[in-house]
């Protein structure tokens, strides 16, 4: 595999522009795709936020953020890259029919990358005729500042495929930790359950929000409480997470709080929202 030098991510949602960002910044040249009306716009804006907030804190030069800027086009559908990164909604049916959609623009060199939180990279690899250039590219929210990225080889996945998207992570300056595909891979399936635990004690009335939330962040150094935490991952993102880590590790413990699945329904999503466990209309 020769090295990536174009990526093109699908889906600017919270992942996905901040996929866009720190690729752009670490000079590849981006596309970045979404299908929702005024989406790429507002994933633009935040993209121009978030460059001027680290350029203020010297996080980053104005020279690298400009350049930064000039290499994000974008797409109402998927172009041609050496790397696709699908950050879409977390949803399995979605993702197989945008894996079959990559797969018709993709080059014979290209690798295909999803950053689900949950869904098997063997089963979205199977969607498409090269397995071995399937892999799981797992970043964290906020993209720009979490350093961690969590590299998820498939039943099929080669090692240059591996090799090749832990190169372009660390350009972006982030640490790769490798997972087997297992459901929710090493992060998920320890982080969403707490999350989940926590809409039970809600629910249960054993603690108020603000209580669970102090007694995570005070008792166990929790740098956020686990409602704010779910509220900044989005509802919709954990509810999808455990409904996977329940039916793919078929055991009764990954059942999901019938409160979180009520604050779904009711469209509380969270920060992306305006609301869920906290109000953000403010
Ligand atoms: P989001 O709701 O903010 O964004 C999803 C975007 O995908 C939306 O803008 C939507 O319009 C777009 N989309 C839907 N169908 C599409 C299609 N066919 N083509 C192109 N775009 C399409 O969600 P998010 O939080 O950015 O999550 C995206 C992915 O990243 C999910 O798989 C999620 O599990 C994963 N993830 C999320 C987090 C997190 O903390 N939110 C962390 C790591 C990974």
């Amino acid at each position: 595999m020769s090295e990536i030098r174009t990526i093109t991510v699908v889906g600017a949602g919270q992942m996905g522009s901040g996929i866009a960002q720190v690729a752009a910044v670490a000079g590849f040249d981006v596309a970045l795709v979404d299908v929702a009306p005024g989406q790429l716009e507002r994933a633009v804006a935040v993209i121009q936020g978030s460059l001027t907030k680290l350029v203020d804190r010297g996080a980053v030069e104005r020279d690298v953020a400009d350049a930064a800027q000039t290499r994000i086009r974008t797409k109402a559908k998927p172009v041609p890259a050496d790397l696709l990164i699908e950050a879409a909604t977390e949803d399995a049916e979605l993702k197989l029919r945008i894996f079959q959609e990559l797969e018709a623009v993709a080059e014979e060199h290209s690798i295909l990358a999803s950053n689900t939180s949950s869904i098997p990279i063997t089963r979205l690899a199977a969607a498409t005729s090269r397995p071995e250039r399937v892999v799981g590219m797992h970043f964290f929210n906020p993209v720009p500042l979490m350093k961690l990225v969590e590299v998820i080889r498939g039943l099929e996945t080669s090692d240059g495929t591996a090799e090749a998207v832990s190169a372009a992570a660390e350009r972006m300056g982030k640490t790769v930790a490798e997972a087997r595909d297992y459901p929710g891979f090493i992060s998920n399936r320890i982080l969403v359950p707490m999350i989940n635990e926590a809409a039970y004690a809600l629910m249960e009335g054993v603690g108020d929000r603000d209580a669970i939330d102090t007694v995570m962040k005070l008792g166990m150094n929790h740098p956020m409480g686990p409602l704010q935490l779910a509220d900044l991952i989005g509802l919709d993102t954990c509810l999808a997470i455990m409904e996977v880590l329940h039916q793919g590790l078929g055991d009764s413990k990954y059942r999901p709080c019938p409160l979180l699945r009520s604050y779904v329904d009711a469209g509380r999503l969270g920060r992306k929202s305006g609301r869920g466990f906290y109000d953000y209309s403010g």
